[in-house]
């Protein structure tokens, strides 16, 4: 290693000058080269060090290609800004968001950019939130949006809206002034911990939605690592199909991600490769019950073993799996440990405002041990404005929502989510049978891994995925499109189980359109797989060739300026 070879020599020399020169400047110089040299190897040392980590962790054919990949982001970046380029592509994405703009912003008779100047009566109100609420929308009530509303029917609504009602002004950060939200919200927790065998010592809390469960998580082991081992680049490892909240700790959190394969035919994560990644700043491995892109579980028992051997924490996200995992066995389907009952599982992230039927903006946190939630507490012991604690990210937080969720989970019981985990798990596995079975959909859709819960995702090797999509939501579905591989999936909720026969029918029909479509572009010679033109295609089609995003970037951004045009 030079850094170890240079040191004596150098050192010999500033010896040599000691005797020569004036000792006060010699002994000065003694010190700027031994400093330097220490430096310098410092700086060989923790190159060294990441080097080999990359070179196990990728292998060298892995190392090569996420180099190559990388070279040809920034070069076509450079291509993107190059003069003539950049103004075609800004008037390319301009037009797109145009053409956005007309669906998502629909010109209003009436718009109000000010405030009024004298307030409204109460009635003049009502009737404005009535129309809101009649805009032209995607039919979530007769079930034609997978995901987005997970239970939808009036008796729990108006229950829901009745406990918002007792609790309008109530807001937790002062327990003493509504006592009743403390309560239910120590009682919410209590009732996920148990839902998910938390052991004695097991402690969590309630956050506004997954992400933010999923950011505390992620806070929780970083402070750990940082207090515990004084890890200062921390880094986690989750599978590619984690959901994207955890990218967003990353980036929030300046932790250093590193993705991780799922290959076919089980699309789990590849535990193998987890292990390779694991090296001293590692803070966290993930894994998902199930994930959002295709459904699937990951190997929960595998990374436990590997979490708890390598002394790590383990974040299982279950942020979909909710409230219908822990209830797969006892309704007869077929499941795979994912919970407490694992040794190396640390954490969970559990949405009670998915398969918990809690309002949005409802979700938990859990973890193992008292002290690991300690690690997300933020204590600020002398602000001017007094002692302050918060558990999460919020400050103050709606008390209203909190009842909700507590009137959600003590109306529906145990009884009531083994009868949704029976109706809606069972509608996934019909429509995952029927892909399977029917003989128009075998040869054409395939769907993806072997899905335990509600999600089925499926792609084609024969048509082009995203103009099945497109046709979907011509007839008024809303699906969520995948990429890489490109796909679709359907998260099946309450309302899509009652219709999922209607839902297997169009997409027969829409899959024999795509499919006489595509022969007749063969037979006029403009080769398969050609695009039609929708939505999914459009996006999905352009940006999975892209080796730079930036253009998605934009439309993306833009896209997020539009939510915000009055
Ligand atoms: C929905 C979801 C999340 C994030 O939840 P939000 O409530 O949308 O923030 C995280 N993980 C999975 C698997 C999810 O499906």
């Amino acid at each position: 290693m030079p850094g170890s070879s240079r040191m004596p020599i150098s050192l010999r020399e500033s010896f040599n000058s000691v005797k020569r020169r004036r000792p006060a400047l010699s002994l000065q110089m003694l010190n700027l080269d031994l400093l330097r040299n220490i430096i310098f190897f410092l700086f060989v040392l923790r190159w060294t060090r990441r080097t080999i980590w990359k070179l196990r962790g990728r292998g060298l054919i892995g190392t090569v290609v996420e180099a190559y990949v990388t070279s040809r982001r920034v070069l076509y970046g450079w291509f993107l800004r190059a003069p003539g380029v950049r103004t075609q592509v800004r008037k390319q994405v301009g037009e797109a968001l145009g053409k956005m703009e007309t669906k998502l912003v629909p010109q209003a008779s009436t718009r109000y950019l000010t405030l009024p100047k004298e307030g409204w009566a109460g009635d003049a109100v009502r009737a404005e939130l009535e129309q809101l609420a009649a805009m032209d929308h995607t039919r979530w009530e007769d079930g034609f949006v997978s995901g987005a509303v997970y239970h939808g029917e009036d008796g729990l609504m108006r229950l829901q809206t009745e406990a918002f009602g007792k609790f309008t002004v109530a807001n937790p950060i002062h327990p003493d002034v509504f006592p009743g939200v403390r309560k239910m919200e120590a009682e919410v927790v209590s009732m996920v911990l148990s839902l998910f065998n938390a052991p004695p010592g097991a402690a969590g809390v309630s956050t506004s939605g997954g992400t933010e469960s999923i950011l505390m998580a992620c806070l929780s082991a970083r402070q750990k690592a940082y207090h515990e081992r004084g890890v200062t680049e921390p880094e986690m490892i989750l599978p590619e199909t984690a959901h994207t909240a955890f990218h967003k700790a990353c980036q929030y959190f300046k932790i250093k991600m590193h993705l991780v394969e799922c290959p076919a035919p089980s699309h789990q994560v590849d535990v193998r490769r987890v292990a390779r990644l694991i090296n001293s700043n590692t803070i966290l491995l993930v894994g998902s019950a199930p994930n959002f892109p295709h459904g699937i579980m990951d190997d929960i028992a595998a990374l436990s073993k590997l979490a708890a051997r390598r002394r790590l924490p383990l974040h299982v996200d279950c942020c979909l799996g909710s409230f219908l995992v822990p209830f797969l066995e006892r309704a007869g389907f077929e499941t795979q440990p994912f919970d407490f009952r694992l040794r190396g599982v640390t954490s969970i992230s559990c949405d009670t405002h998915k398969y918990g039927f809690a309002p949005k903006g409802n979700s938990t946190v859990l973890y193992r041990t008292a002290e690991l939630r300690t690690y997300q507490y933020f204590v600020s012991p002398d602000w001017a404005g007094g002692v302050y604690a918060s558990p999460g990210l919020a400050g103050s937080r709606p008390g209203a929502l909190i009842a909700g969720c507590w009137a959600s989970l003590m109306s529906v019981g145990e009884s009531g989510y083994l009868d949704a985990c029976v109706t809606i798990v069972g509608a996934a596995k019909k429509l995952a049978d029927r892909i399977a079975t029917s003989p128009s959909l075998a040869g054409e859709l395939e769907v993806l891994g072997r899905p335990l819960v509600s999600v089925v995702a499926f792609t084609s090797r024969t048509l082009p995925v995203y103009d099945v999509a497109d046709g979907m939501s011509e007839r008024g579905w809303h699906l969520n499109a995948l990429q890489s591989p490109p796909a679709i999936h359907v998260a099946f909720t309450l309302p899509t189980a009652k219709v999922w026969e209607r839902l297997a029918a169009d997409l027969e029909a829409v899959v024999e359109q795509v499919r006489e479509r595509e022969r007749q572009r063969a037979a006029e010679g403009q080769g398969a797989k050609g695009a039609a033109g929708g939505d999914a295609a459009a996006l999905y089609g352009v940006a999975g060739s892209l080796p730079n995003k930036s253009i998605v970037v934009d439309l993306a951004t833009g896209f997020l300026d539009l939510l915000y045009k009055a």
